[in-house]
């Protein structure tokens, strides 16, 4: 089948082009409604890898309207579905079974961006808070709220949101946090020192991918057996105070998306959040742009204006 793709032809330019798209047996064909914007493809934008042409997003949704021959029964033409994709930034998309995730019709949410929900559930599984735990959270972009959103609950002592952007915080209240704190307007070890009366937390997700932020997180933990949870990649190596886990008896995970060892079964557990509208994004969606208009939707989202979360591609 033809269809109109993207096709980053080179560093920092994208042509639209026309493409042939066939589904494989265990493949299903989608057709576009979204597709998020990922800082993973970076390196392909900005010519730190070149495998031009190549078509990208995997972060699209939309509806199948094809199935393969292997294809079960779990998954019907005319679902509205998300997961992991291939080539996304397209009308139509294909993507395996395994990897995808079938949305029920009663969710309300418009952006159903599976792919990172289901990077943030492993995120969720390494933080597994207990009862009264204090939960922070330093970095409110997208990954930062959608943790929130899947963890935020009236069994934790407090949650609370660390960022240097009021509106990233605004949104922290609406994915849950019951405190946020402004790193840059204010002390945010006094500040949460204040709100836990000198406790601290028991479990902190380090999602800036700085050197500020981890140095934020690390003096969050409690002085017993915290636990830290790494969510974002850093894009060069940092220096981190080790003495102070040591001293702590610190609990430290890394919660990339390869921490899971059985991903067609941590696909299912994702798609069980999405269905119980745990995660919801279209607070978060900042910036929309047509897949006409995928040259500048790079562009904007390279020099990330203050004011953006989350954007995506639109048909
Ligand atoms: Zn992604």
């Amino acid at each position: 089948m033809k269809v109109k793709q993207a096709v980053l032809i080179a560093p920092k330019r994208f042509e639209i082009r026309e493409g042939d798209v066939g589904v494989s047996d265990n493949e299903v064909l989608v057709k576009m409604e979204g597709c998020g914007l990922c800082t993973s493809e970076m390196p392909e934008w900005l010519g730190i890898n070149k495998p031009y042409p190549v078509v990208m997003g995997h972060e699209g949704w939309g509806t199948v309207v094809e199935k393969g021959k292997s294809v079960t029964a779990r998954i019907k033409v005319g679902d509205r579905v998300t997961g992991l994709g291939q080539h996304c930034f397209a009308e139509y998309f294909k993507q395996t079974e395994g990897y995808t995730m079938v949305v029920k019709p009663g969710v309300k949410d418009k952006s159903l961006l599976g792919e990172p929900y289901y990077c943030v559930s492993n995120v969720i599984r390494a933080a597994n808070p207990i009862p009264g735990d204090t939960l922070a959270l330093v970095g409110m972009g997208p990954m930062g709220q959608w943790a929130l959103q899947g963890l935020a609950s009236p069994t934790l002592q407090h949650v609370i949101a660390v960022d240097i952007d009021d509106k990233k915080l605004e949104f922290a209240r609406k994915s849950g946090a019951t405190h946020v704190v402004n790193s840059s307007k204010t002390d945010p070890v006094k500040a949460v020192s204040d709100i836990t009366g000198g406790r601290m937390a028991d479990v902190v997700i380090e999602g800036t991918g700085a050197k500020a932020g981890m140095d934020i997180a690390v003096k969050l933990l409690r002085p017993a057996n915290p636990r830290l949870v790494v969510m974002s990649f850093f894009k060069s190596a940092i220096e981190v105070d080790m003495n102070r886990f040591c001293q702590v008896a610190a609990e430290i995970i890394v919660a990339h998306p390869s921490i899971t060892k059985d991903r067609i079964d941590h696909t299912r557990r994702t798609e069980i959040m999405i269905n119980n509208g745990i995660f919801r994004s279209d607070h978060l969606v900042t910036h929309r742009f047509k897949l006409d208009d995928i040259q500048e939707a790079f562009e904007v989202f390279e020099s990330r204006p203050v004011d953006f979360v989350k954007g995506v591609i639109v048909p």
